[in-house]
């Protein structure tokens, strides 16, 4: 696109659509260093068009050299290969989309969820789980799901939706989006990432989860706090300046109370991000449980991209591996 500074090259990409084939769009995850299960996920669409500032696959390799929003055009050889792979796994299980993307952003683009969903509800084996900020869900409301699509939401207090997530539906027409699905009888997850525990966090992330368990009847709830990786933290600090919110938490003694500090000065993962100590995080992660158990002690609560000391801190080592990404 004409120019080498990654934050030129990244607004340019957003502002870019490109159509093209993928060839390997279904793959296997390979996290390590934290106790996330790997998962399958496939790629009918590339990065995504919203802004949010802390967004850490802008910072991945293949997004930070080509940041352009891509709809790939061979959903049917794609839907094949994941026809293929869950025939041989013989048993149900998900294919995610939304982790090298946005889910439903292009939705009124593609149309592509008039192929994808039912393809999955007729498949004995393939399960699709899709996660997304969009509120484009009027293509999927009269479609025969048969249950085997899960649709889940990024969601956030609409305190930080307001302040690090530009250019993204607002936070009540996600609800609004999730409660209708929910009544269309897909199951409905959420997923509340990433917290950023700033100014009054316990009053406003309180506020909103009563506002969210009342609205919408969930299936499952998973949390995570603000990680981040080096490069996606640049790219960040390129937007908002050094002195941003996100880096001086990560920064701040709060986020120096486990083992050495990152380049940024939060903790250093076993898994590559910089993420808060583990006292900040176990601190945080107890109060927002403690709110959703008083409102709903029967939801499955997961935690993303945590390690097990963490599970088992909090009593949740049965939830290890009923997160989002899975079945
Ligand atoms: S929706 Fe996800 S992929 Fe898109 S900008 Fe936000 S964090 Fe990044």
């Amino acid at each position: 696109m004409g120019t080498a500074d990654p934050l030129q090259l990244h607004e340019q990409g957003k502002r870019t659509l490109v159509l093209g084939e993928h060839r390997s769009a279904v793959l296997f995850s390979e996290e390590a260093g934290n106790s996330c299960p790997n998962y399958w996920h496939f790629s009918p669409y590339g990065f995504c068009p919203y802004g949010c500032h802390y967004c850490y696959l802008a910072g991945t390799p293949g997004v930070w050299f080509s940041p352009t929003v891509k709809v790939f055009l061979n959903l049917e050889e794609i839907l094949a290969e994941v026809d293929r792979t869950a025939n041989q796994i013989g048993r149900p299980t998900a294919f995610y989309l939304g982790k090298l993307q946005d889910g439903l952003a292009l939705e009124p683009l593609s149309g592509y969820a008039r192929t994808m969903i039912p393809f999955f509800a007729q498949h004995p084996c393939a399960r699709m789980v899709i996660l997304t900020k969009s509120a484009n869900v009027e293509n999927l409301l009269d479609l025969d799901h048969a249950s085997r699509t899960t649709l889940s939401w990024t969601v956030n207090a609409p305190e930080i939706v307001q302040r690090f997530e530009t250019n993204t539906p607002a936070i009540t027409d996600r609800i609004d989006a999730m409660r209708r699905c929910a009544q269309a009888g897909y199951p409905v997850r959420a997923v509340l990432m990433p917290i950023i525990p700033v100014g009054d966090w316990r009053e406003t992330y309180g506020r909103f989860i009563v506002t969210l368990l009342e609205s919408v009847p969930l299936s499952r709830i998973t949390l995570g706090l603000i990680c981040s990786y080096p490069q996606a933290q640049r790219l960040m600090e390129l937007k908002l300046g050094r002195e941003n919110a996100i880096s001086l938490l990560l920064a701040s003694p709060l986020a120096r109370n486990g083992r050495g500090a990152g380049r940024e000065g939060g903790e250093r993962s076993d898994d590559g991000r910089i993420r808060f100590g583990r006292a900040t995080r176990e601190e945080v992660y107890r109060y927002l449980i403690g709110c959703i158990r008083r409102h709903r002690p029967d939801l499955e609560i997961g935690l993303c991209l945590e390690d097990e000391a963490m599970f088992a801190a909090l009593d949740l080592t049965g939830s290890m591996g009923r997160c989002n990404c899975v079945l």
